[in-house]
């Protein structure tokens, strides 16, 4: 039988799914998990708890109780590696062992990359759903929320989710023609990336909701700094493109966002917004202990080979998640994906393979259930080529229908297939 200890660091999405894969597959498994938090949350339900349509708790369950019975649990923080001595260390100075290594331990919000923030987050206007709290606060303040300028915001750099910047923007539209107030607002997305989604014919789709939401959506502009006290937000441009953007609005005839718009004024390479609400998705990098380990490439991220997941140059190492350099759009539901080829290439691994001639594949799958209206959602299936995967035979027309049946998905089928089948190893 297949023997070592195999440590595996961060109990989240992709740690739980490899951990109870590994002690479904394993005859005598060693597997230990290395997590520090107590509490493990279902993220992807941030997007419905910030658009008013569950409490945060129905998305939070206790770690205790979700990592798997014949898996151990070291309730610790890593904070390097000495992948040369197959050890690594943690917060509270334990050297810990092992055979195998699997890295999971997520993406980190760099709240501080936005100046200004300190003190002021999730109240007067300022608001995030990338957290429960955050998500909360969000549907407050989307709730309470009767006219002026709405900005929502996502950063130039990798995030989780691509979808969830905007996701907010098109529940909160929603809920406001609902509540009789969008007249009153002048509504924008403003985007640090160059397009809507990196899969063309969903992005296609998506530019059609922005649309027909009367969003005014504006790229290349990436949120610097805010002024909480003055509601005045600024970011970085460049100042052609901003110039376009306006013409292009006016074009449009001056109605893409509704209400009146707000005043602008433009910078050396900045142009600053005055809002009465503004969200904003943090922009995010690898962990810090994972930067500063060997096991990082130049961008931060955990470097391993896009199929097999083995580290390229430690071979009893695999990583998948957000921490991971894998060229796919970062999601839960990538992971699905991710965890069983991992645990198949260990498991060969441990049997003496090589994995050069003998593994499993990943192809970069990726999902984003784009929730666009309460009881709609479309839901983006791609891979490393960009091109569209739906696992399911479309229901109606194709896969950029926003419909009903994919609402349901989102709010009743992902969740459950993720507590009941995902983390237990079974799908
Ligand atoms: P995580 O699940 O974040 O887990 C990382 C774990 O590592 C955490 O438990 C953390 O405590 C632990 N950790 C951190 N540092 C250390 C350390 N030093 N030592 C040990 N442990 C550590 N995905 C979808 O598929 N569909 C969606 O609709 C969707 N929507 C989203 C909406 C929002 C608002 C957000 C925030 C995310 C969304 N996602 C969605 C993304 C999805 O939640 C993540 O991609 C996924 O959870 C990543 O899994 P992971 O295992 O890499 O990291």
């Amino acid at each position: 039988a297949e023997r070592g200890r195999i440590v595996v660091v961060g109990g989240g999405t992709g740690g739980l799914a490899v951990a109870a894969r590994l002690c479904r597959e394993l005859k005598e498994p060693d597997v230990t998990i290395i997590e520090p938090s107590e509490k493990h949350a279902y993220q992807p339900g941030w997007t419905l708890v910030s658009s008013g349509v569950f409490p945060k708790e129905h998305f939070i369950r206790s770690e205790g109780e979700l990592i798997p019975d014949k898996a151990k649990w070291l309730r610790d923080r890593v904070v390097g590696f000495l992948p040369e001595e197959n050890k690594l260390e943690t917060e509270s100075g334990r050297r810990v062992g092992y055979d195998y290594l699997v890295v999971c331990p997520g993406h980190q919000l760099d709240y501080g990359k936005i100046e200004g923030l300190d003190g002021h987050l999730g109240k007067n206007g300022l608001y995030s759903n990338y957290t429960g709290e955050g998500a909360e606060k969000t549907w407050e303040g989307i709730r309470n929320f009767r006219g002026g300028t709405a900005l929502f915001v996502e950063p130039a750099g990798p995030i989780k989710c691509g979808g969830a910047p905007q996701k907010i923007a098109y529940m909160a539209d929603s809920h406001w023609r609902r509540s009789g107030v969008r007249g009153n607002i002048y509504q924008m997305f403003l985007n640090g990336k160059p397009s809507i989604f990196s899969a063309p014919l969903y992005a296609e789709a998506l530019t059609e909701v922005m649309e027909r939401k009367e969003i005014d959506t504006r790229f290349k502009h990436n949120l610097v700094s805010v002024d909480a006290e003055k509601k005045e937000a600024t970011f970085a441009v460049d100042s052609e493109d901003t110039e376009q953007a306006e013409e292009s609005s006016r074009a449009a005839g001056g109605r893409r966002g509704v209400g009146a718009p707000p005043k602008m004024s433009r910078g050396e390479g900045t142009v600053t917004i005055s809002y009465d609400l503004l969200h904003f998705c943090p922009p995010q990098s690898a962990p810090d202990f994972i930067k500063e380990s060997p096991l990082s490439n130049d961008a931060g991220y955990v470097e391993v080979d896009k199929h097999t997941l083995q580290h390229t140059r430690y071979p009893n190492v695999f990583a998948l998640g957000d921490a991971s350099n894998l060229p796919t759009s970062k999601t839960g539901a990538a992971i699905r994906k991710q965890a069983p080829v991992v645990v198949h290439n260990l498991i060969k691994l441990m049997g003496g393979a090589d994995l050069k001639k003998d593994s499993e594949d990943y192809h970069g799958y990726t999902s984003c259930p784009l929730v666009t209206d309460y009881g709609k959602m479309l839901l983006a299936e791609f891979d490393y080529s960009l091109k569209p995967r739906p696992t399911f035979p479309p229901w109606e027309h194709d896969s950029t229908k926003e419909t009903y049946t994919n609402w349901l998905l989102k709010t009743q089928g992902l969740p459950n297939i993720y507590w009941h089948g995902m983390l237990k190893g079974l799908a």
